[in-house]
């Protein structure tokens, strides 16, 4: 030990020996803390803390070998202030319930550290695959999936045939969430034993037959003689049924009830809103009416805010299981901003909901700033943007954050305002959710520095930005094996045979005639590292981003549009369509 004098006394050398362990790994153990705390949250004067920490370090070795025991002592009478200073420069970067010097600061210290173990054991368990490897897994499981003589992709639930009657009945509910109407399971009687009219049994008929096709919006048309009754489903338009120009009158005039509308208004546009309770399963209704020169016609759009996406999660929208870890890991970080991106109509509102909804809403202050709020969710604050009232996407994030937010979801980055402010929040401790119109993870790069956005503010803020587009699933009732195409198998750097088959459309009674049934999203997450920041400059090179990018492991949309396609999820056909 460093003092000869104590050698003699073994159990004494020991303490002291222990003690000086102890003291070291403490330094350094602060050291490294401080240099990646500083970086991360952007503390003030970050070289001159990570300077005096090193030192200190250093300072103490030399101190110990010359001095000894009063070398110890004066390491902790100066590392203590120090780190206390330190943490709280940290803590006035974060949100409060994130500080460490607070009344349950030793609490968020003890879970900041399981986290970091968590993520540190995940990463070391998980090392990147590449294309190659990942599509090796992906034969080996359809190896195993096929001696155990089942199909190529397990676990797709298909609803083989329309449900009977829902279980528990059917209840329509008016916006504030009373009930409107209630109806016994076999839907002929209210839930009194009343009679119910004859209209609202058909309303009931059309929006049961609509959530059964899992239809996403419901058109009463009104032509000469009769109404037609129109449903979108997996994005395109099909007819469900007609119905006499009196009983379709009817069924329009009962939802204008439940939904709160003026009955006796039939030459102005309205709109309203409900809420329909089916077994386990409700959708929030918003309804629209116009005038037409044959009469009313009414949409209603059917968002579905229980079950579904809400109760599976990240686990329901489709994700490969890499990308689906690797996602998990980023929404739980504590600063920083997830970007979901692609077309109009190509899933990310579900996709971000999906995500929020496996955040704990009782730990975390959960805030989202939508237009319209599309979904419901429990336990969180929900504000919609009204810009006719001047209220828009900045003035309402510039408020919330002053109400003490953890995690925040704005509905669409649409201006360099909102832009900036939400990038603001996400390096200053709160985790930042929201969507944007680009084409693909790299584009995103490029629309933000479109919108005026200072690289360096990019390159610190963005976590990861996941591109996205809705593919059809195949009707697994129908679809008929077929050769892959040669192209496909070049992609992958594939032998001719080295896929069997795929699978095409056909089309069945079940489908529609379309061979399709179901929509899932394909996906390319980008996660930034420092090679990709170190690209984000006010000028671009597209082509090294998009190399740094698959050098990271990123798969492109189309290439797991095809992994999807070789799974026997959907067709090559399907995946050109919605990647080019
Ligand atoms: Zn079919």
């Amino acid at each position: 030990m460093d003092n000869p004098s104590f050698v003699g006394v073994p159990w004494l050398g020991l303490l002291l020996c222990g003690l000086f362990c102890m003291t070291v790994a403490a330094l350094a153990g602060s050291a490294a803390w401080v240099r990646r705390t500083a970086s991360t949250l952007g503390v003030e004067a970050a070289g001159r803390w990570n300077l005096f920490f090193g030192g200190l370090c250093l300072a103490f070795l030399v101190g110990a070998l010359t001095v000894g025991l009063p070398a110890l002592a004066a390491a902790w009478v100066v590392l203590l202030p120090a780190l206390i200073a330190f943490t709280r420069r940290r803590d006035a970067r974060v949100a409060t319930s994130r500080r460490y010097l607070a009344r349950s600061g030793v609490a968020t210290i003890l879970a900041d550290i399981r986290t970091a173990r968590r993520r540190e054991g995940s990463r070391a368990e998980e090392p990147r695959l590449g294309i190659r490897e990942q599509f090796g897994q992906l034969v080996d499981r359809m190896q195993a999936a096929a001696v155990k003589g089942r199909k190529p992709s397990p676990g797709r639930k298909h609803a083989a045939a329309p449900a009977a009657q829902p279980k528990g009945g059917f209840t329509f509910l008016k916006k504030d969430g009373t009930t409107a109407i209630e109806m016994t399971a076999d839907g002929e009687r209210g839930g009194g034993g009343t009679a119910l009219s004859q209209n609202v049994r058909n309303a009931r008929d059309v929006l049961l037959a609509a959530m059964r096709a899992d239809a996403t919006d419901i058109h009463l048309e009104p032509h000469e003689q009769a109404y037609f009754v129109r449903a979108r489903i997996d994005g395109v338009l099909r007819d469900m049924k007609t119905m006499e120009g009196e009983a379709g009158k009817g069924v329009i005039s009962a939802i204008k009830v439940i939904a709160d509308m003026d009955i006796a208004e039939r030459r102005r546009p309205q709109d309203g809103t409900f809420a329909i309770q089916s077994g386990p399963d409700r959708y929030d209704i918003r309804v629209a009416s116009t005038p037409t020169s044959f009469g009313e016609k009414v949409v209603m759009r059917l968002l579905r805010s229980s079950g579904g996406v809400m109760a599976g999660g990240l686990g329901s929208i489709g994700l490969r299981p890499p990308i689906l870890r690797q996602l998990r890991e980023i929404i739980h970080k504590p600063y920083g901003m997830f970007l979901v991106v692609g077309p109009t109509g190509s899933g990310k509102t579900t996709t971000v909901y999906a995500s929020l909804s496996e955040i704990d809403a009782h730990q975390h202050n959960i805030t989202t700033i939508e237009d319209p709020v599309e979904y419901r969710l429990e336990g969180i604050t929900q504000i919609a943007v009204n810009t006719k009232a001047d209220v828009s996407f900045a003035s309402i994030l510039r408020s919330v954050l002053r109400q003490d937010p953890d995690v925040l979801l704005v509905g669409e980055i649409r201006d360099r305002e909102t832009a900036e402010i939400a990038c603001q929040a996400a390096l200053t401790g709160h985790f930042v959710f929201s969507t944007l119109h680009a084409n693909d993870s790299v584009a995103t790069v490029t629309r933000l520095l479109d919108l005026g956005l200072e690289p360096t503010l990019i390159q610190t803020a963005v976590t990861a930005v996941l591109g996205q587009r809705l593919a059809r699933r195949l009707c697994s009732a129908c679809k008929e094996p077929c050769a892959p195409p040669d192209g496909m198998l070049k992609k992958f750097k594939l032998k001719p045979g080295a896929v069997p088959h795929i699978y095409r459309a056909k089309g069945c009674d079940e489908c529609g005639g379309t061979g399709y049934r179901g929509r899932m999203g394909i996906h390319e997450l980008l996660v930034l590292n420092n090679e990709i920041r170190s690209l984000i400059r006010p000028s671009p090179s597209i082509t090294d981003l998009k190399k740094a990018a698959l050098d990271s492991g990123t798969l492109t949309l189309q290439l797991d549009g095809l992994l999807k396609v070789i799974q026997g999820e959907t067709s090559v056909d399907e995946i050109l369509r919605v990647t080019t």
